[in-house]
């Protein structure tokens, strides 16, 4: 994971700004846990998506789950503190199959608990080499936790055994779960394997972490800044058609002023007139909304 240590998020005011609260009155809170808070996003339609939102832990990663006519969808398993399973079947009794956006610890967590796992398969060796007890306990020290951890779990145990996947994902791939399809877009430049879903009907962009409010992890040692110059060029074409985009942390959902900022927002910075600071691990570019962070060793 690089340099993420060095970086402590509750410490940037504009993410402890953000709140898990949408100003429209499309959505509303159906179940909090001891871990999870689970939002349904989409009450008037027939295709039911959650929002399983992990708030007491400063990653606020979100993971989703859409309810098909045929099986049910989950689009990562957030960061195995919480039995998301006992949430997922709290929610539905269809089958239930997990698509992981990038391999990262804070949305593979609780794949073990799931027979059916889908990852690009630029991160299949990343996902079956698990997560140690070492880097996690780091993950967990006070500062980055603001809820009691729930019944059971032990952070001196706590690790992201070695998963399997059963597929291997590629761009343009179709994922369907009745009633509702989403295409594989392929978004490397968070990590090599990062991608989105795009359901093309309804106009959704389910983002990972490719894009999201707050500070976007471009300088891990897994990142390219080159590599996400073409993706947000990917978003660009899609532009038109995007109504709304469910990140992988912080607020959700966001609609496509956000799109269209961080479509500027990278234009400016690969023109080099984006502002800046920095430290000495890493730059930081500043927008309204989101920040980027850049290894000090990137070239523009
Ligand atoms: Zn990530
Ligand atoms: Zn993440």
């Amino acid at each position: 994971m690089g340099k993420r240590n060095a970086f402590l998020p509750e410490k940037n005011p504009t993410y402890r700004s953000l709140k898990f609260i949408c100003d429209n009155e499309l959505y509303y809170m159906v179940k909090m846990t001891q871990w999870f808070d689970v939002v349904l996003l989409n009450p008037d339609e027939e295709i039911a998506i959650y929002a399983i939102h992990e708030p007491g832990h400063s990653e606020e990663v979100i993971s989703y789950l859409i309810l098909g006519n045929e099986k049910a969808l989950l689009i990562d398993t957030g960061m195995g503190i919480g039995n998301i399973k006992a949430v997922v079947e709290d929610i539905t009794s269809l089958p239930v199959e997990v698509v992981l956006t990038h391999s990262h610890f804070d949305h593979t967590g609780g794949t073990k608990h799931f027979d059916k796992i889908a990852i690009h398969e630029a991160e299949a060796e990343s996902l079956q080499n698990g997560v140690d007890n070492d880097f996690l306990i780091t993950q967990i020290i006070d500062n980055y936790v603001w809820r009691p951890f729930p019944d059971g779990f032990k952070p001196d145990q706590y690790t992201i055994p070695p998963c399997t996947p059963t597929v291997l994902l590629n761009d343009q791939d179709i994922i369907s779960i009745g009633g509702y399809d989403l295409e594989v877009i392929h978004t490397p430049g968070h990590s090599p394997g990062s991608i989105c879903l795009w359901n093309k009907e309804k106009g959704h962009l389910f983002a990972g972490d490719t894009i999201y409010q707050g500070p976007i992890y471009g300088h891990l040692n897994e990142s390219d800044l080159e590599q996400y110059f073409s993706t947000i060029k990917k978003f660009s074409s899609l532009f038109d058609e995007v109504n709304v985009i469910f990140p992988g942390h912080n607020k959700t959902p966001l609609d496509k002023s956000f799109l269209q900022e961080v479509i500027y927002g990278f234009c400016q910075i690969k023109d080099g007139s984006a502002e800046f600071s920095q430290n000495e691990l890493f730059i930081t570019y500043e927008f309204k909304s989101f920040q980027v962070l850049v290894s000090k060793e990137t070239q523009i």
